[in-house]
């Protein structure tokens, strides 16, 4: 279409430059063959002209007994009888034929005065046609955006979503609830309005919504909440309304709005006033949700990720008043998600779904669909047939700590680099419940200098103290051996120094494992500004003293820790670091090769 309209604007400025050229030019000169007007008259003396013909200025003589023709010009209003008068010539003695132009030159004048006019109006017509359309789109705005998926649209059934059973049980029945509703009323059950879909990013949220309307076989309405606010005011609101007129004129249907936080956090906790939109559009919501009757068949479906974020008048019954939790896949199901996506990719015999889904612990699906793909654009980046375990190994350590950057590193900094990741690994190693060591590299990766991997061997639910303090002192062992080695400390412990203390101010302020006792003190954070600003829960000063002094003490004995290890351990240490200069990676079986097995 708009390829179309810049056509047709090249080919009207085309046109007008042509107009202009004929203009100023008078058009084109004569064919070439043109003869000057005395050899015509010539020819007439001589009586070998048929007939002479004049059209305006142009002389056309026919030659007799031949198809010749020749052509000349007169000056402007001279008159072919007085040229041959003039030159002795009875214009008599042939047959002269005169044209009359008059009434054609003055349409070529007109028009040739209009037609530039003519195409102005035609360009800006153009121009102002693109900028209503422009206008026009921001109207249209206000309409719903919502896409529809119906029946006949490629669809995603549950089989496509792997694990995630009890979810999947769950929102089946909703799909149930909308196809025979009789069953549900004939014993009284309440339909349920808003069902939410509450999980972290990339455990299937979006995906097991487009399942359910590929199961459903119901209009389903799609719309992400960040779809709403767009530039203008008072659009979101509408949009609202729109999508549910939609929804009800097609009911039985479904609505989902994914990543519905975007609109419904809490309200009226922002300092500054900029989220009236936000507020209109979730009022909106709520007033939809009140208005319809559960005999209108309408289920809205709404994910997030962040139900804490979520304004309370959205979750009360009768709105988003059921929850379907999907949370980090466990073995079990990171190994059929594996298996599904591995469909349609070629692996050696060697790859074993086990083995990985026991080092994936943590990953989400889509971490684990990244992964699988990440590893056969390896696999096809080195030409090989089918995908082996070591880049399968390489794309999972990629998804969690970013790619690899070859760097050129100096003797000292890789000297540096082995002594920190062979610190983190021997201290880790011996310390009866951190998870062994699965890799040491000295590879920068992301903006890590190199990393230890101690991938968690179990799905936990539950973390002891010791195994907290255990790993704090790991994650210090870097610093530590630095110190250690080269009685100097780098910066490069920066990420590690973070985790840690984190780690202890989650066991100070929220486990109730440290001298203050089992007490919670929370500052909940709002927009980055302390919530205790508004509604009176900061904490004391002198709480707030006393779990910077825990968190001191858990820090500093740990650090202890780390370094008499270190200090026990350092011929191992050595070692470890000196494989690590000549190899840059160490996998599980040649650390262990160096400081025998993990007790
Ligand atoms: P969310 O919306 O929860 O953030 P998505 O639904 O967008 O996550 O998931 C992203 C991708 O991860 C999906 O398209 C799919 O390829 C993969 N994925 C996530 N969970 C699963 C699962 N349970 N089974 C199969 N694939 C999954
Ligand atoms: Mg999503
Ligand atoms: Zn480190």
């Amino acid at each position: 279409m708009s390829v179309l309209k810049g056509l047709a604007i090249y080919v009207l400025i085309a046109l007008s430059a042509l107009i202009f050229f004929y203009q100023v030019a008078g058009g084109p000169s004569g064919t070439g063959n043109e003869v000057p007007i005395s050899q015509v008259i010539n020819q007439v003396k001589d009586n070998k002209i048929e007939k002479v013909s004049i059209e305006g200025n142009k002389i056309t003589a026919e030659v007799k007994s031949s198809d010749q023709k020749l052509i000349s010009r007169k000056e402007e209003g001279e008159s072919i009888y007085k040229i041959l008068e003039s030159s002795g010539v009875d214009p008599k003695s042939v047959t002269i034929e005169v044209k009359d132009l008059s009434t054609q030159q003055a349409w070529t004048g007109i028009i040739s005065a209009i037609l530039p006019v003519l195409i102005l109006v035609g360009l800006m017509f153009l121009l102002f046609r693109n900028a209503r359309e422009g206008a026009q789109g921001i109207f249209s705005f206000a309409q719903s955006r919502a896409r529809l998926f119906t029946k006949d649209q490629p669809q995603i059934k549950f089989t496509d979503v792997a694990g995630a059973e009890e979810a999947k049980k769950e929102l089946s029945e909703i799909v149930e609830f909308l196809k025979t509703p009789d069953k549900f009323k004939a014993l009284g059950a309440r339909i349920p309005r808003g069902v939410l879909l509450v999980g972290p990013p990339g455990t299937g949220k979006t995906l097991i919504s487009r399942a359910i309307a590929g199961e459903a076989g119901v209009p389903f309405y799609s719309i992400a909440g960040s779809e709403f606010m767009e530039m203008l005011v008072g659009v979101g609101a509408s949009r609202v309304r729109d999508m549910f007129l939609q929804a009800k004129k097609n009911a039985p249907a479904i609505i989902f709005i994914d990543e519905i936080e975007s609109i419904g956090r809490q309200r009226g906790i922002g300092i500054s006033g900029g989220h009236d939109e936000r507020e209109q559009t979730l009022n909106q919501i709520l007033v939809e949700m009140d208005g319809f009757t559960p005999n209108e068949r309408l289920i809205i479906l709404a994910a997030t990720n962040r139900p804490d974020l979520l304004d309370a008048a959205l979750i009360r019954p009768g709105r988003f008043d059921r929850r379907v939790v999907l949370s980090l896949p466990d073995l079990q199901e990171r190994k059929a998600i594996i298996e599904l996506h591995m469909k349609g990719k070629p692996f050696t015999k060697n790859v074993s779904v086990e083995k990985l889904a026991r080092r994936t612990v943590g990953f989400s699906g889509a971490d684990l669909a990244n992964m699988l793909n990440e590893a056969a654009i390896l696999a096809a980046r080195e030409g090989k047939k089918a995908i082996e375990p070591k880049d399968l190994e390489e794309a999972a350590t990629k998804e969690k700590l970013g790619p690899q950057r070859k760097r050129m590193q100096s003797e000292k900094d890789r000297k540096l680099a082995a002594y920190h990741e062979a610190g983190h690994a021997v201290v880790g190693h011996f310390l009866k419940n951190v998870d062994p060591v699965h890799r040491i590299s000295i590879v920068s990766r992301g903006i890590s200098g190199g990393h230890t991997l101690f991938p968690p061997t179990e799905d936990r639910s539950n973390e002891s103290k010791s195994r907290l303090l255990e790993q704090i002192t790991a994650a210090l062992g870097g610093q530590a051996a630095e110190d250690l080695v080269f009685k100097d400390i780098s910066t490069g412990a920066a990420s590690d120094i973070e985790i840690a203390t984190n780690i202890a101010r989650q066991m100070v302020t929220q486990y109730g494992m440290s001298a203050l006792g089992p007490i919670s003190i929370t500052s909940k954070p709002m927009f980055g500004i302390w919530r205790g600003m508004s509604d009176g829960e900061d904490l004391s000063p002198k709480l707030h003293d006393a779990v910077d002094i825990e968190i001191r003490k858990i820090i500093d004995t740990c650090y202890k820790n780390a370094q008499i290890s270190l200090k026990k351990y350092k011929v191992k240490l050595d070692l470890v670091a000196k494989a690590l200069l000549e190899k840059e990676t160490l996998e599980s079986d040649e650390f262990e090769g160096i400081v025998g097995s993990k007790k």
